[in-house]
């Protein structure tokens, strides 16, 4: 990821007010309901969206006095603490979602220049600078204020980011996948070509979009407005995130 911190910085802040948004139009009963993520609940949502503020936190203080602080201890009490959280009422997730946001937000623009620098590992192993923060920030906000029902569509997020998001996800799945898997090419309308790899017995193939439907498809949030080159049924990507 290369976009800077003075680009993904005001995206978290941009992504946190679009999220907070999507969380007030829901009603006490909306909380409970499915959300459009497989098994979770828009109560599931809020509560990640809400922990994952806490556990970003603990890389910036991480970043900020290089005692190795890990976003969750383990992938159980991540579990867990959405579990539990996704139980508070209504009143208490709506709070929540503009707190812990704020603090994160906070403490992230307090952030000595230098410290950007500094190495952090990720909750899926990868060490990476904490200039990415504000960019893992953004991207769990924004893309999840359009997995609540109702949420978002993706055409309402903002093109750059949606652009930095397409870039992100094809070099990602890119790097998981086997040598030699047979790969999709995936033509933007503004003239951006990206390469990701397709799921097991899958042929190559090529669709295209705009940015938003692209997004979308990489991100494994559907193929609404994808157009599949030369026909056929759009290919499985597997899911991200
Ligand atoms: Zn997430």
């Amino acid at each position: 990821m290369t976009e800077p911190v003075a680009t993904t910085l005001p995206w978290a802040t941009r992504g946190q007010e679009l999220f907070e948004q999507a969380v007030s139009a829901l009603s006490d009963a909306d909380f409970a309901a499915p959300s459009r993520l497989p098994g979770w609940t828009n109560a599931h949502i809020v509560a990640h969206v809400a922990a994952n503020a806490d556990a970003l936190g603990n890389l910036a203080s991480w970043a900020l006095t290089g005692v190795e602080t890990p976003m969750y201890s383990s992938t159980d009490q991540r579990n867990a603490d959405i579990e539990r959280l996704s139980q508070e009422a209504p009143t208490a997730l709506r709070s929540l979602t503009v707190e812990r946001g704020a603090v994160l937000l906070g403490r992230l623009r307090e952030l000595p220049d230098a410290d950007w620098r500094a190495p952090v590992r990720t909750a899926q192993g990868r060490e990476v600078p904490a200039s990415e923060v504000p960019w893992m920030r953004c991207r769990e906000v924004f893309v999840h204020a359009v997995d609540l029902a109702p949420g978002r569509e993706f055409a309402t997020l903002p093109a750059d980011f949606l652009t930095a998001l397409i870039a992100d996800i094809a070099a990602q799945r890119s790097a998981k996948a086997p040598d030699g898997a047979s790969r999709v090419t995936l033509s933007v309308d503004d003239g951006a070509v990206v390469t990701a790899p397709v799921a097991e017995d899958q042929t190559a193939a090529e669709v295209s979009g705009d940015v938003a439907a692209v997004a979308a498809y990489l991100a494994g949030r559907g193929t609404s407005g994808l157009r599949v080159d030369g026909g056929g049924a759009v290919l499985d990507l597997g899911p991200w995130l």
